[in-house]
């Protein structure tokens, strides 16, 4: 069985948990939290980060913050993971759904504009599969309407844009430690930003609203979105060996794009010079998407899907048609990119792909 991801957890995690639950700083104080949202910041080139106990909590943490609230509009995606368009909701805004570029999956610059109001507050890039997104273009436009600009990093640590690290351009950005992530702590995830403001509201809405001066005193309605130490733990270790998991995800992509580059039956998403794409996953665009699924499947190597465009699923059901993403979010196929994957197996699931291309045709 050959899984699509899974977690690179080794001694060093091992010897820091041990470490923080003898310690007894079992909960959300102790010294790892404070070690790892250090490390993690320098690792953004961030003036701050601020763990917390998923991603989707940094999101909304990072909507708190910002003040976005009911009836404000947040521009995002189409294609994403369904909890960019849910923390929206959640602080009772309006998610504006956008198609994907034509070049990548990710959030069409130029029709942003378009769909700017009175009523528009910001907007949530998503740096989709690892790949960043045209960073430039979309800091203008914020600029020019002045709106901010959360960065949904889930899938993108250590991703850069012309030479800037995903999280540290726009206002706030958000990471996810999940499982299947980049880097994982179980569940967790971490805001980054450069805004002493931002980070003090953003702890304080994390941490039950509850003042930091005044024991019991809480100005806000808070919620308790925190990470513990033993996850933070994990978190440091992992954080240690990220630029050996981001360069076996590049190679891993590169050894698929050496494999397969022939087959014409076959697209990737097209590289940008500008900017470093870590390779979360990687996927494949092919008319026999499904059967290479399926002849995949029978060998016990996994595949997925793409996401679902939010427009076309019951909370975000819209009628205006978004080609750029449902014509992704159809052809796309995500084939296995753990970290732990050999080459020989690599070129095994290569050597399954060609043959259903070749008999196909
Ligand atoms: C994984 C992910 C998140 C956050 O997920 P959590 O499970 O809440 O940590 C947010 N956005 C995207 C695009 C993701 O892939």
């Amino acid at each position: 069985m050959i899984p699509i991801a899974e977690p690179e957890i080794g001694e060093k995690e091992l010897e820091y948990v041990i470490d923080a639950v003898k310690s007894g700083w079992v909960s959300s104080l102790g010294d790892y939290i404070k070690k790892f949202e250090k490390k993690f910041a320098e690792f953004c080139q961030t003036n701050y980060a601020i763990s917390c106990n998923n991603g989707t909590s940094a999101l909304h943490l990072a909507l708190l913050a910002l003040g976005i609230g009911e009836g404000d509009e947040v521009i995002l995606p189409t294609l994403t993971f369904a909890t960019t368009a849910n923390v929206v909701k959640y602080v009772g805004g309006k998610p504006i759904l956008i198609d994907s570029e034509q070049e990548t999956w990710n959030i069409d610059a130029v029709e942003i504009e378009k769909r700017i109001t009175n009523k528009t507050k910001a907007i949530i890039v998503v740096h989709l599969y690892g790949l960043p997104c045209d960073m430039d273009l979309i800091m203008d436009i914020a600029k020019k309407y002045n709106l901010y600009v959360v960065e949904d990093c889930a899938e993108a640590h250590g991703a850069e844009y012309k030479g800037k690290k995903v999280g540290s351009i726009g206002d706030i950005g958000c990471f996810s430690f999940f499982g299947n992530k980049i880097m994982t702590t179980g569940e967790g995830g971490m805001c980054v930003t450069n805004n002493e403001k931002l980070k003090d509201k953003m702890e304080l809405f994390k941490n039950h609203g509850m003042s930091k001066e005044r024991t019991y005193w809480h100005s806000v309605i808070g919620y308790n979105y925190r990470m513990t130490n033993i996850q933070a733990a994990i978190g440091l270790a992992q954080l240690e060996k990220i630029d050996l998991f981001i360069e076996k995800k590049i190679n891993i992509a590169n050894i698929y794009k050496r494999e397969l580059k022939d087959l014409k039956n076959i697209q990737f998403m097209k590289e940008k010079s500008d900017r470093k794409n870590v390779y979360w996953m990687f996927n494949i665009f092919s008319e026999a998407k499904d059967k290479i699924r399926e002849s995949l499947n029978q060998d016990g190597i996994s595949t997925r899907p793409l996401f679902i465009p939010l427009h076309l699923m019951p909370p975000y059901k819209s009628r205006e048609s978004f080609p750029m993403a449902e014509k992704f979010s159809l052809a796309g196929l995500t084939l296995p990119s753990s970290t732990k994957l050999t080459e020989e197996q690599i070129v095994k699931i290569c050597d399954i792909i060609k043959r259903v291309i070749y008999s196909a045709q």
